[in-house]
């Protein structure tokens, strides 16, 4: 790397380590001091890690600055990121702000400080000599800023929220969600490197799409097996980690064809979605699960706190009347929202973002919870996950399948894990299948999940044999025989 000549920020930095205290501001008046370039170094290295400087303002992190100006209530915020020389802006609300020069930047004092930074009266602040800052057309009174940092600690960037009034000092809750959103930012950009990284390594792709050139199954033979009633769901139960008690059930399609077998979704769900006809299987499943919701609490009320859910295809979430739909579905069979759990998969909300956000919108105001899917294989942009009302993040089970190979696959489990705390949802990590990835997901907060360890995908009857267990609490798959598959 080549060095610049030693710049007049490095003499800030230094000054200000040295008189920063709790509750006083960095002063900038030493003017001597010899450079921690190797740290220097590292940290532009971490951040040349992350590519965020080959991009170009990055929508993904709108939510993010958006939050914080709700939150703050802030005339204006500023997602930057600091190489040598300047600030790249990569995200703003309120002043459209490209890049400032890092020289006498916010940054540096986040830096300096190592950790947040509140100014509540910058004209009382020493820091701005002539008690003044602006930002384009906006007169900054007070502002508060963030560290966004590397997976190694290190300060590559700042997340600043600034008023046009002078504030009272922060209290430690305003601080933390602060530095909460700056986590998240840093969440967001390892998630996307180690995407990187993995891709390619074999990791599935999500709703991968089978060759469906093939002769069989074509459309009309979809359609036949609808009016044959030969579509069955099968039932796979969603365990909360810590006690193994059955909290929900995801609902899983399968084709009983008198000739070839239990066929399973990807053979014809692909092809069901390219023909159209996955609208009508996929209003067959959502009623046959509603009306087996219906059964299971005749026979047992305790199975009201069961949450049942359905995957449903981008097709599905293009229709807007979907809701009234499941509105009329759920006041048919007697049943409450709360036991009714919806699947759906980053891409199949994409393509029409508008629809989705109503559609989404209308089924949580009736209040189903929404699930994202195979949450990591696909966009995994904080855009949508702040803007679409989401309730749970299912880890992909091609990331719980991998944590046991490597750090890698393992920091993505953890980081997506984080995510869903920083956003208030809930994780069900999918494809649990060893003693070792059950006991590792524990240890990293993961509450509830579902996976071959505890119980395959059974049909009903079987189904029904686990759901009358005292407290649906499933055996200890350490030290108990298989479930029947
Ligand atoms: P999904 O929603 O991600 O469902 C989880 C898949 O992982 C299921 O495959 C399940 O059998 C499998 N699985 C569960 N635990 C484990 C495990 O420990 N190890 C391994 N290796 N696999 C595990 P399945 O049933 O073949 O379904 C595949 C996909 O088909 C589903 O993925 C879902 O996207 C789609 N699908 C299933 N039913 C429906 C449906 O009714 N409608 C629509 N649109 N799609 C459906
Ligand atoms: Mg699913
Ligand atoms: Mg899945």
């Amino acid at each position: 790397m080549v060095r610049p000549e030693r710049p007049p920020w490095a003499v800030r930095i230094q000054a200000a380590r040295d008189v920063a205290e709790p509750g006083k501001m960095p002063q900038a008046e030493l003017q001597t001091i010899t450079i921690d370039w190797p740290e220097e170094d590292a940290r532009l290295s971490d951040l040349a890690a992350t590519e965020i400087l080959d991009t170009e303002p990055e929508p993904s992190f709108d939510a993010i600055t958006r939050l914080s100006a709700e939150y703050f209530r802030a005339d204006s915020v500023l997602l930057g990121f600091a190489d040598a020389s300047r600030v790249w802006i990569k995200s703003y609300w309120g002043e459209a702000v490209r890049e400032l020069p890092r020289r006498w930047s916010i940054f540096e004092m986040v830096l300096a400080k190592d950790g947040p930074v509140v100014v509540p009266d910058i004209s009382k602040n020493p820091y701005f000599r002539d008690g003044r800052m602006t930002l384009r057309r906006l007169e900054v009174v007070s502002f508060a800023s963030a560290p966004v940092r590397s997976f190694d600690g290190r300060i590559l960037g700042a997340l600043t929220v600034f008023g046009c009034q002078p504030r009272r000092t922060m209290a430690l809750d305003e601080l933390r969600m602060l530095e909460s959103l700056a986590d998240m930012v840093a969440s967001q950009l390892e998630l996307r490197r180690l995407r990187k990284c993995i891709a390619g390594q074999g990791v599935r792709h999500p709703r991968a799409k089978r060759d469906v050139s093939g002769k069989w199954p074509g459309k009309a033979d979809l359609r036949h097996a609808l009016e044959q009633r030969e579509f069955v769901l099968y039932y796979q139960p969603e365990v909360e980690l810590s006690t193994r008690r059955i909290v929900g059930l995801e609902a899983l399609i399968r084709w009983s064809h008198p000739v070839r077998g239990l066929v399973p979704p990807m053979d014809f769900i692909p092809l069901a979605e390219e023909c159209g006809m996955i609208m009508p299987i996929g209003d067959w499943g959502l009623s046959e699960v509603c009306n087996q919701i219906h059964n299971w609490c005749l026979d047992d009320p305790a199975h009201q706190s069961l949450r049942v859910c359905v995957n449903l295809s981008a097709r599905q979430f293009a229709r807007e009347g979907l809701a009234d739909h499941v509105e009329a579905l759920l006041r048919q069979s007697g049943i409450s929202s709360r036991q009714l759990g919806l699947e759906m998969t980053e891409s199949s909300l994409i393509p029409d973002m508008g629809t989705a956000l109503d559609v989404l919108g209308s089924l949580r105001r009736l209040g189903v919870s929404l699930l994202m899917d195979d949450f990591g294989t696909g966009y995994s942009s904080l855009s949508y996950l702040h803007s679409f009302p989401i309730d749970v993040l299912k880890i992909d089970r091609s990331f719980v399948g991998r944590m046991t190979e490597g750090e890698q696959p393992l920091q993505i489990v953890r980081t997506i894990i984080e995510l869903a705390r920083v956003l208030g949802m809930d994780v069900v990590a999918e494809g649990i299948e060893t003693s070792e990835q059950y006991h590792l997901l524990r240890n990293l907060g993961c509450r509830y999940g579902q996976g071959f360890l505890f119980a395959r995908p059974m049909p009903v009857e079987t189904l029904n044999m686990l759901l009358r267990l005292p407290g649906r609490v499933l055996p200890d798959p350490g030290i108990s025989t298989p479930l029947p598959a």
